[in-house]
């Protein structure tokens, strides 16, 4: 039985669902360049294509659905610690609100999302699900200073700490859908590991920092999760290696 479970969920998760993943040929991102869209630089240069490109995909996210993968990751939030009194804390890269769709609750956004908005002048971060322009102006404080409430890179993701803290207490960690390139949380498994967390990958294939987990199962995360997920939550446990 495991005290403490830790969860990390990157795009390909939502692969399935309908949502490109970051290094996919059909994706939005594809359309553009990462650094004129995800960074700080790219939207000082160009706010108005900043702002509609997230406002596309904020669009785009209200009709999709969660798949199989999501669904099991709620069941197992819901269960696991009704059964075994422990803690099943998920953390995120997406920025899409599939989990929450499918019932998960205290997600940890760690790279923002796409149903909120921060305001450059006074701080604060609200849901948002409308269209942004440089023009629309904050609910709070009323400068028209909105950005897409997303952590581009060269910034910091949100809750750090809290996250830190929750990876050096765990027994088990399970990353699901993450390519292993995008640090901080490609080092997640390291961290966990070091404390003698068992960790477990769910990929199409080994990531980036396969080599890192105790073991991997690889599949589609629609078909591999659930049936994890039904063995977890009915024997307590999961196989030490494959
Ligand atoms: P990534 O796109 O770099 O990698 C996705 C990974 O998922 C790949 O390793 C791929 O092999 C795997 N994958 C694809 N389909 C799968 C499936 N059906 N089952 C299991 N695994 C599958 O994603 P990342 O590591 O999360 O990093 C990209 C960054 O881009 C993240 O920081 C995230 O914020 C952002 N992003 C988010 C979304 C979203 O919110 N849905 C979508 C695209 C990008």
């Amino acid at each position: 039985m495991f005290n403490h479970i830790v969860i990390l969920t990157g795009a390909g998760i939502s692969a399935e669902s309908g949502i490109p993943v970051f290094r996919s040929e059909t994706g939005l991102w594809e359309q553009e360049r990462v650094e004129d869209v995800a960074t700080y630089e790219g939207f000082s240069r160009d706010p108005v294509k900043v702002h509609n490109f997230y406002n596309k995909m904020r669009q785009s996210i209200k009709t999709k659905v969660p798949n199989p993968a999501h669904l099991a990751l709620a069941r197992l939030q819901k269960e696991y610690p009704q059964k075994y009194g422990a803690t099943v804390d998920l953390v995120t890269q997406n920025i899409d609100d599939l989990h929450e769709k499918a019932g998960s609750t205290d997600i940890i956004h760690m790279h923002g999302e796409l149903n909120s908005i921060l305001c450059e002048h006074c701080g604060k971060r609200y849901p948002y699900f409308e269209d942004s322009t440089p023009k629309s102006e904050c609910k709070h404080c009323h400068h028209q200073s909105l950005r897409p409430d997303i952590v581009w890179f060269g910034e910091m993701p949100y809750q750090m700490e809290r996250i830190e803290k929750l990876l050096y207490r765990c027994d088990l960690f399970i990353a699901i859908g993450t390519s292993g390139v995008v640090y901080p949380a490609a080092g997640f498994c390291q961290v966990a590991s070091s404390v003698g967390a068992l960790c477990v990958e769910f990929n199409l294939e080994p990531s980036a920092v396969g080599s890192s987990f105790n073991y991997g199962l690889y599949g589609k995360a629609s078909v591999t999760l659930p049936q994890f997920v039904d063995e977890l939550i009915e024997k307590g446990t999961a196989k030490q290696s494959v």
